[in-house]
């Protein structure tokens, strides 16, 4: 993916966008891919085709492992070797446009979350990435990131995904290194298989954790459960 400028711009001031069939690049940034998966994009894609979270993730999924912190990172397998392309991509768009993923629902906004080491105070900075191939920044659209973000529905994506930003950081913090074995597959199962939950109703190398009918019932309310489950996970190591 060739590399892009940033700018960056507060959430209320305007940019000029549009990405729409009759741009000249349509479709040019589906391909290429390195696209990375959050737990969320995976709920909403996994509903789309129908399938099992295991059953999807095997699909249309490639499991990778962070080196440093042996986080399961999880990106979209392309359709082929060479030029990368997007599985769900057609000649006439995005096939799954409903439930695309939240970074191509994002793009060109970049969104970046931080906390304040001292009183946890979250801060939210925000950037447009201008990368030379994409012709909507030529377009006469003009708008604002509050708007944008509002366009392509992020609200429930960005909420989910800042969870996934805490549960990272406080593994990092508490426990430094690769995580290992039974922490490794509770991370995999609790982010990215949630069905599993269901299925078994355990997480490998731990109790038997109940989970409502409720919960269960409701993969958006399954899968805050998991990531929770996991944040005590790692508050639990504060102490250790
Ligand atoms: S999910 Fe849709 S928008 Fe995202 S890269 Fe694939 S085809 Fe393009
Ligand atoms: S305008 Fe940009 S985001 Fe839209 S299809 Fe072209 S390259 Fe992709």
């Amino acid at each position: 993916m060739e590399s892009g400028k940033i700018i960056e711009l507060s959430e209320d001031e305007p940019f000029c966008f549009d990405c729409q069939s009759l741009v000249p690049c349509f479709n040019e940034c589906c391909r290429d891919l390195n696209q990375f998966l959050t737990p969320y994009d995976i709920v909403r894609l996994k509903n789309h085709f129908k399938l099992s979270s295991s059953d999807f993730l095997k699909r249309y999924t490639t499991e990778h492992i962070g080196p440093q912190t042996g986080l399961p990172v999880i990106t979209i397998t392309p359709a082929d070797r060479f030029e990368r392309i997007c599985p769900f991509v057609t000649p006439s768009g995005c096939s799954v446009y409903k439930n695309r993923p939240s970074s191509c629902r994002m793009y060109p906004v970049v969104r970046v979350l931080s906390r304040s080491r001292e009183d946890g105070k979250k801060e939210i900075r925000y950037a447009l990435l201008k990368e030379n191939h994409c012709r909507g920044f030529e377009q006469k659209r003009q708008l604002t990131v509050r708007e944008w973000m509002a366009g392509q529905g992020l609200s429930p994506y960005n909420g989910m995904n800042d969870l996934m930003m805490d549960i990272i950081s406080l593994k990092n913090q508490y426990i430094p290194g690769p995580l290992k074995g039974d922490a490794q597959q509770l991370f995999y199962t609790m982010c990215y298989d949630i069905d599993r939950l269901k299925e078994v109703g355990t997480v490998p190398g731990l109790e038997k954790i109940e989970i409502s009918d409720e919960v269960q019932n409701d993969d958006a309310e399954l899968l805050r459960f998991g990531m929770n489950y996991l944040k005590n996970y790692f508050l639990a190591h504060q102490s250790i």
